[in-house]
């Protein structure tokens, strides 16, 4: 007999929305976690009293009717969660070689500002945005399906955007843009889906341009409150989660789920077992290929990875105000071909390359200074690169691996990465499964934290 009626593997935000909204539903849930802390890419962990969010810089569309915010009000999380606003000038700040364009907060202005950099490309650029709106109204509002009649009409609303269904984010530039360094600054944040844009989806990158058009948002006191928000509303619920329980293969009879076997041999039975682990990890480790029909077989297959990230987390007693950073992200391109950039970082190009030719940097104290400590800032910077340059230390542990890095990742460990941050204190890099502690940041209730920018505000999203 069944001990819970749900089992979610892995508290991702992903599991965890799951879980949430099926507990509030009246289900049974359980969510088995192999990690010793939840969240996963939404986690956070210190290291040396420095906090670091490896998985969450910004996050949009927590304005009034923004779809985010609807599924945390929804959920009943919103009351546990307070955002610090990016700088409204600039929550993107995206250089092309010489070239840098500060995407501003709302569409009218992120218009008036690329028209401004690029006059000659004006007409393209309304249509470029006209045929966003379309693309992402279209999706919207094909998921509400609260009846038939609702149904048609979003069938029929999405028509205008149905010619995109089969193009890359690339043709969709291609399409309305021909200034090569436009397309660039339009591409520049490929990296929050981590694709070139020729192979992303057109709807993709509609749809990340448009999930930031009124501002980006980071959680105070770094990103592991999302999951510790989701988590007080499971158990509000009646949801129970397990740390450090690594699901080893998910229980069949014929086509029939009867629930998990843990890595300990321990058994759970469930009614239904979600997944949030990725498609390799579910279908390729936890169910076993051999037991999977010839089309998802192939399908697996085919399933590719998308860029990773070298990840530079440090600190720094600098004064990163007065060197004229603030709470937005920088995006550095050498060139204007972003698409190439990503696709090299698909391979280990990086590995090879003197510098990097993408970067990103985030000053996560400049948005969220209760994170401050010892009085200095903490900075979070990724480059692009695939799998592939580390896949020969895959069976490797963490600790175990710097004797056998490449010696530019060496360098980077001891060196740092941008000449231009000095006196920059290091810290060692992420430390995996089980290293670092566990945050309990005081900060709760409303706050304003003092933000440096004019208008920089922290507060409940309500
Ligand atoms: C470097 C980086 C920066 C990012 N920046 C942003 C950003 O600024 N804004 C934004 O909105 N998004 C950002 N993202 C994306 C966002 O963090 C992720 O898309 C999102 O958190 C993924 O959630 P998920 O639930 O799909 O999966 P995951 O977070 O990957 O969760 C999967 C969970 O399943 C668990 N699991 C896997 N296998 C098992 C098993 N066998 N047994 C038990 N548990 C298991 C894992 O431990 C993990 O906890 C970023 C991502 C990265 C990598």
């Amino acid at each position: 007999m069944a001990e819970y009626d749900v089992i979610v593997i892995g508290s991702g935000a992903g599991g965890l929305t799951a879980a949430v909204a099926l507990a509030q539903a009246g289900k049974k849930v359980l969510v088995l976690e192999q990690h010793d802390r939840p969240g996963g890419w939404t986690h956070s962990f210190t290291l040396n009293g420095y906090r670091f969010s490896p998985g969450v810089h910004y996050i949009g569309d927590l304005q009034e009717g923004g779809g985010l915010r609807g599924i945390y009000d929804g959920l009943g999380v919103s009351g546990d969660l307070i955002f610090c606003e990016l700088n409204p000038d600039g929550y993107d700040h995206i250089t092309i070689g010489e070239k840098r364009v500060d995407f501003p907060k709302g569409r009218e202005n992120l218009v008036d500002t690329l028209k401004r950099h690029f006059p000659h490309e004006s007409r393209g650029i309304d249509s470029y945005f006209a045929d966003m709106q379309a693309m992402v109204d279209g999706l919207s509002r094909l998921g509400d399906v609260s009846s038939p009649l609702n149904i048609l009409k979003a069938a029929a609303g999405a028509t205008g955007a149905l010619k995109w269904i089969r193009a890359t984010g690339k043709d969709l530039l291609d399409a309305h843009l021909s200034d090569p360094v436009l397309r660039g600054v339009l591409s520049g944040q490929a990296g929050d889906h981590g694709l070139p844009p020729s192979q992303a989806s057109a709807f993709m990158q509609a749809g990340i341009t448009s999930h930031y058009l009124n501002g980006g948002y980071y959680p105070l006191g770094g990103a592991f409150t999302l999951p510790r928000a989701f988590i007080r509303a499971l158990k509000r619920a009646g949801g129970e989660i397990r740390l450090k329980s690594r699901v080893k293969r998910i229980l069949l009879e014929r086509k029939k789920v009867l629930g998990v076997e843990l890595e300990s041999g321990e058994e759970v039975r469930a009614v239904v077992v979600i997944s949030n682990a990725d498609p390799e990890v579910t279908f390729g480790h936890l169910i076993g290929r051999d037991l999977l029909s010839a089309r998802l077989r192939r399908k697996l297959n085919s399933v590719k990875y998308s860029t990773s990230c070298l990840s530079l987390f440090f600190a720094t007693d600098m004064d990163l105000r007065a060197g004229g950073l603030d709470s937005g992200n920088y995006w550095f391109y050498e060139h204007s071909d972003v698409d190439r950039i990503y696709t090299d970082g698909l391979s280990d190009a990086l590995l090879h390359d003197k510098t990097p030719s993408g970067m990103f940097l985030t000053v996560t104290t400049l948005k969220d200074p209760s994170k401050m400590h010892s009085g200095h800032h903490t900075c979070e910077s990724f480059a692009f690169v695939g799998y592939e340059g580390f896949e020969k230390w895959a069976h490797t542990t963490y600790a175990h691996r710097w004797s056998h890095l490449p010696r530019r990742a060496c360098r980077i460990r001891h060196g740092g990465h941008h000449s231009g941050y000095r006196r920059v204190r290091q810290v060692p890099a992420h430390p995996g499964p089980t290293g670092g502690g566990q945050d309990h940041p005081s900060a709760r209730g409303r706050t304003d934290t003092g933000g440096n920018e004019a208008r920089h505000s922290c507060g409940y999203i309500q």
